[in-house]
C-alpha cells in the first residue's frame, strides 16, 4: 500500500495541508497523517508541491507527431503513454471529419485498446467524434468534402465505443438525429461548428443536447441582438461547455466570466493536434497542411487549426486568469468532464473508492509525479 504525504492535497471541496492519500489501485483513505503509522507504507514524499487528481481530455486528436484519425493503434498507445507527462490519466481519443471509412477505422483501433484492458498509459474512456454532422459555413479545419448529413444510426452502431459527437443543431436532419440518439444511448451530445442562430442552437438542447465543442471556435458568437450558439451555451444550465484555454483560442479575459456563468459545468479541454509536443514547423491535421508556431497552429489560408496545449498548463492559465482556487481549476479538468461523461464513479477526483489516479505538480502546475491506478508511471526531475 503506498501512502502521499506533506502535500497541499485538492480534494473536490478544497485544498488541504497534512493529509495523507493511501491507495493501491484505488484510493483506500484520506486521513490526517498525523495518525498514520508511516512504516506500514510505501511513502511518497509530495515535498510541499500540490497532490491533484489526475486530469481527463475529453477532446484530444494528437500529441508527439500521432493523430488519432490514421486509424492505426500503436500511434494511439503512444499518445496514451506521452500525455501522462502532462498530468492527464483518461482520455477521449478525438477524430476529425474525415471519410467515413477512416473514421470507422479509427473508432476500431480505439475499440480494440479499450477493450484489450491493456495498460500503456492514460486510459481510454471512449471516442470523442468530432464531426462529421457538422455545418460547412463553419468547418473550421474540418475537410469539406467529408462532412455528413446527420445519421443516428452510425452514432448508434458504435454506441459502445463513442463516449460523445459533435453535430451542427441547425442542418438538415441533425434533430431527428439528436433525438433518437438522446433516447436510445447515452453518447453525449454536443453541439459545435455551428451556425445556429440563439433559437436553434436552444432548440438543439430541448432535443438532447448537452454539450458544447470548444466554445466560442467554430461557432455563432454571442453579440446582444443575435446571442448565437455561444449564447445559449452560456445559457442552458444543464449544458457544459469545452474552452480551450490556450490564451489563443479564446482571449484569458474571458476565462473567469465563463467559469462563473458555467460553474462545474466548464470542461477544460485542449484539442491537442499531431504537433503537440514537438517542435515548431510543418505538420498536417486531416490530411490538410499547418504550421506550428509556438503555442498556434494555422492554415496555410490562416484559419486556426487545433492546438497545442497540454491539459495541465490550460489548468494553470485558468488558474492564473480567473478568481478560481487552484482546485476549483483542476476541477475544470477532471471531475466535470468526468460528470459530462458519466464517468465520475472512478474518475475526476481523489475520493475513497475511486482509482488511484493522482498527479504532484508544482505552483505552476508542471507535472512532476503522475500515478496511474496507483502506479507511478511518470517521474520528472
Ligand atoms: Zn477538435
Amino acid at each position: 500500500m503506498k501512502c502521499i504525504v506533506n502535500g497541499t492535497v485538492l480534494l473536490e471541496n478544497g485544498a488541504f495541508d497534512n493529509l495523507a492519500v493511501v491507495f493501491d489501485e484505488k484510493i483506500e483513505k484520506i486521513c490526517d497523517a498525523k495518525r498514520l503509522d508511516l512504516s506500514e507504507y510505501e511513502v511518497i514524499d509530495a515535498n510541499g508541491k500540490f497532490v491533484s487528481p489526475g486530469l481527463l481530455d475529453m477532446h484530444i486528436h494528437g500529441y508527439l507527431g500521432f493523430d488519432v484519425s490514421d486509424g492505426n493503434e500503436d500511434d494511439i498507445k503512444k499518445m496514451a503513454e506521452g500525455i501522462v507527462k502532462n498530468g492527464v490519466t483518461a482520455w477521449c481519443p478525438t477524430t476529425m471529419t474525415v471519410s467515413k471509412a477512416e473514421i470507422e477505422k479509427a473508432f476500431d483501433a480505439v475499440r480494440t485498446l479499450k477493450n484489450s484492458q491493456e495498460y500503456y498509459g492514460a486510459r481510454i474512456l471512449g471516442v470523442n467524434s468530432e464531426g462529421p454532422f457538422i455545418n460547412a459555413a463553419k468547418k473550421g479545419a474540418q475537410a469539406e468534402e467529408h462532412i455528413l448529413k446527420p445519421d443516428a444510426d452510425f452514432v448508434k452502431k458504435h454506441k459502445d465505443i463513442v463516449k460523445l459527437f459533435t453535430v451542427a443543431p441547425e442542418v438538415d436532419g441533425a434533430k431527428e438525429c439528436i433525438e433518437s440518439v438522446c433516447k436510445d444511448t447515452d453518447v453525449l451530445i454536443s453541439m459545435g461548428h455551428t451556425n445556429a442562430t440563439y433559437e436553434e442552437a436552444r432548440k438543439g438542447v430541448e432535443s438532447g443536447v448537452r454539450h458544447t465543442t470548444h466554445l466560442f471556435n467554430a461557432m455563432t458568437p454571442l453579440s446582444h441582438r443575435s446571442p448565437g450558439a455561444v449564447g445559449a451555451a452560456l445559457s442552458c444550465p444543464d449544458v457544459s461547455c469545452e474552452l480551450i484555454a490556450d490564451t489563443f483560442h479564446v482571449d484569458k479575459g474571458l476565462f473567469g466570466m465563463v467559469a462563473k456563468l458555467k460553474g462545474d459545468k466548464l470542461c477544460l479541454i485542449t484539442d491537442c493536434v499531431r504537433a503537440g509536443g514537438m517542435p515548431d514547423g510543418d505538420y498536417t491535421l486531416g490530411g490538410q497542411p499547418l504550421k506550428k508556431e509556438g503555442i498556434k497552429c494555422l492554415m496555410p489560408d490562416g484559419t486556426i487549426a487545433g492546438s497545442v496545449l497540454k491539459l495541465n498548463e490550460a489548468v494553470y492559465n485558468l488558474w492564473e486568469n480567473s478568481d478560481l482556487e487552484l482546485y476549483q481549476a483542476v476541477k475544470c479538468a477532471s471531475l466535470n468532464p468526468a460528470k459530462a461523461l458519466g464517468e465520475d464513479d472512478e474518475n475526476g477526483s481523489i475520493k475513497e473508492g475511486k482509482r488511484a489516479d493522482i498527479i504532484i505538480a508544482d505552483d505552476k502546475f508542471n507535472v512532476l509525479m503522475t500515478i496511474l491506478g496507483g502506479e507511478i508511471r511518470y517521474k520528472g526531475e
